[in-house]
């Protein structure tokens, strides 16, 4: 039996990010990962292989609440979902961790504020390198440094966007962007600028992942350990279950015990909720600190709209994803709630077109289908899903994932939805042309799968209506802490990744005091 200070369960944005903030402590430290390091090899980079074949989705099937199987857009790697993501990395805005009222319901307050939040959401921004502008975005909340990189870029087409939208009195922004481009040095640029990046892994590893920004460099701390293909099933307590005393794991086929001091459950809010119902004993019968009822419940995942515009122009942008909208964040004309965020995603590429016939005839009448390729103008609106306790995982019979889920903020979302066709006509686009994406791609998946889940293990100051405390410790185990977007008490409306990264590096210096290693690095650069 292997013995450590802390043990890591996932490797993602914050399991990941936690290993890299705890490394230089020097304690023992033990990162399990069910997945393996995800190969470097052509298939990156295409199109075919990752839109179509799927080849870095998890072969997992999930359950609806009709108990009808799916395949869940889940990534089993080191650095978990973060290797096939878009790297727009936002904070919350500071209203966020406030109570809001949405349309369709509440969001709720977070038992921490955005000044808690806000030197490690500047920490989080150096570490991952992050590329911005600030000052462009009304929205934006105050941060203590500028971003540590300059925006990149938008090409051609993208900057006529953003001209239309200024000259038609809107604030595009650059989107905070986490790739390693280096537009001043081009020859020395270790991110080329590709077409295959939002969705796809990065060959040349310039993406800034929690693999490359967060679990090698803690592994160049000799006290740090990483099991990969080791599956954490379940974690053991103490007589009392007040404390975590192991975690069993499946190693390469072969079961194993690992104990530490410290337990952290980093898996994705799907798989932390689902690690924690499968380890109900006697003292948690109803889950591992569940006698709240609340783990697995309030699964949010962005009530998102992938859809694609026609530029009256050719759309020859290689990467897209440069631009954001926020004017309709907290309202629009005529609607005095939350609408959401609007921003730019990969551009779809001709591979990527179903090319029937008679939907492309029905879709957009006029164009061939290879027009419609090259005139894409494709966006992500993001409008914020609400908590709402029955959407929520439980475990089938066979212990894996049911997902029950119904969407929040409908509305809203619509009304999103049409603001964006309302303003077509003036962005140089036809106007009535903007149609979800799905309807044209073999493979996006409507509402965009579960990339970003959250919520399933809320923090919060009552032990009665969540699962964590601020410091993200179970409330009824005192070595447990779930440092992934499961915390959430609320989602907001742009990507989650950077608030999870934060949190976890919020929480790490929780725990370097709590393991008397001293408070760490806020404010380091390094
Ligand atoms: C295609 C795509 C695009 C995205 N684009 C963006 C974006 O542009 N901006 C943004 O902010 N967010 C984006 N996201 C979402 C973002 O990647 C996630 O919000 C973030 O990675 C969540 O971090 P996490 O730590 O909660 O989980 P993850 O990053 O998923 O990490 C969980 C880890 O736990 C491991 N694991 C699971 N179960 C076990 C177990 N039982 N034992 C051991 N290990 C386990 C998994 O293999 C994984 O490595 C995107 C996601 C996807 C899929
Ligand atoms: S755009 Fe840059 S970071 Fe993204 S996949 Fe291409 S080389 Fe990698």
């Amino acid at each position: 039996m292997d013995a450590y200070d802390v043990v890591i369960v996932g490797t993602g944005a914050g399991g990941g990010t936690l290993a890299r903030h705890l490394a230089p402590s020097g304690k023992r430290i033990l990162l399990l990962e069910r997945g393996d390091w995800l190969p470097r090899e052509p298939q990156n980079w295409s199109t075919a292989d990752v839109f179509i074949d799927n080849r870095y989705i998890s072969p997992d099937a999930w359950y609806d609440a009709k108990g009808k199987s799916f395949q869940p857009q889940v990534h089993y790697f080191v650095g978990g979902a973060t290797k096939l993501y878009g790297a727009a990395l936002y904070r919350l805005r500071r209203e966020d961790f406030g109570e809001l009222r949405h349309h369709d319901g509440i969001s709720p307050a977070w038992p921490i504020g955005y000044d808690d939040m806000e030197p490690y959401y500047t920490l989080a921004e150096q570490r991952y390198q992050v590329h911005g502008a600030r000052g462009e975005d009304p929205t934006e909340p105050p941060a203590s440094a500028p971003y540590p990189f300059p925006a990149v870029s938008h090409e051609p087409r993208i900057q006529q966007l953003s001209d239309d939208l200024a000259a038609a009195g809107y604030h595009p922004f650059h989107a905070p962007c986490g790739i390693m481009l280096d537009e001043a040095d081009p020859p020395f640029s270790r991110c080329l600028r590709t077409a295959t990046c939002d969705g796809f892994p990065c060959l040349v590893h310039a993406k800034c992942d929690a693999e490359v920004l967060g679990v090698r460099p803690a592994l160049e701390h000799p006290n740090v350990t990483l099991l990969t293909n080791a599956r954490a099933l379940k974690l053991t307590t103490d007589d009392a279950g007040t404390a975590v005393t192991g975690v069993e794991v499946e190693h390469d086929g072969t079961r194993k015990v690992v104990t530490a001091d410290l337990y952290v459950v980093s898996c994705g809010a799907a798989n932390s909720a689902k690690l924690l119902l499968a380890s109900a004993n006697d003292k948690h019968p109803n889950g591992l600190a569940n006698g709240s009822d609340q783990v697995g419940r309030n699964y949010m995942f962005h009530n998102s709209q992938a859809v694609l515009a026609l530029s009256r122009e050719p759309n020859p942008t290689v990467f897209q994803k440069t631009l954001g909208v926020n004017d309709f964040y907290f309202g629009g004309p005529d609607f005095d709630y939350p609408m959401g965020n609007i921003q730019m995603i990969g551009k779809s590429q001709a591979e990527m077109f179903k090319g029937e016939k008679p939907l492309e005839t029905k879709l957009a009448p006029g164009f061939a289908l290879r027009d419609v390729a090259s005139h894409a103008v494709d966006f992500w609106l993001s409008t914020e899903d609400l908590p709402v306790p029955d959407n929520r995982v439980t475990l089938e019979g066979d212990g894996s994932v049911r997902l029950s889920y119904s969407a929040a903020n409908a509305t809203a979302a619509g009304r999103l939805y049409h603001q964006l066709k309302s303003m077509l006509g003036r962005l140089g686009m036809h106007p009535d042309h903007l149609i979800p994406r799905h309807a044209y791609l073999k493979t996006d998946i409507p509402v965009a799968g579960v990339a970003h889940q959250a919520g399933t293990c809320r923090m919060g100051a009552d032990a009665a209506t969540s699962v964590l405390n601020p410091d993200c410790r179970a409330h009824e185990l005192d070595n447990l802490y779930v440092v992934d977007t499961s915390c959430f008490p609320s989602i907001g409306a742009v990507n989650p990744a950077l608030t999870a990264m934060a949190n976890a590096l919020r929480v790490g210096d929780h725990l370097l005091e709590r393991l008397g290693a001293g408070r760490a690095t806020v404010g380091s650069t390094v």
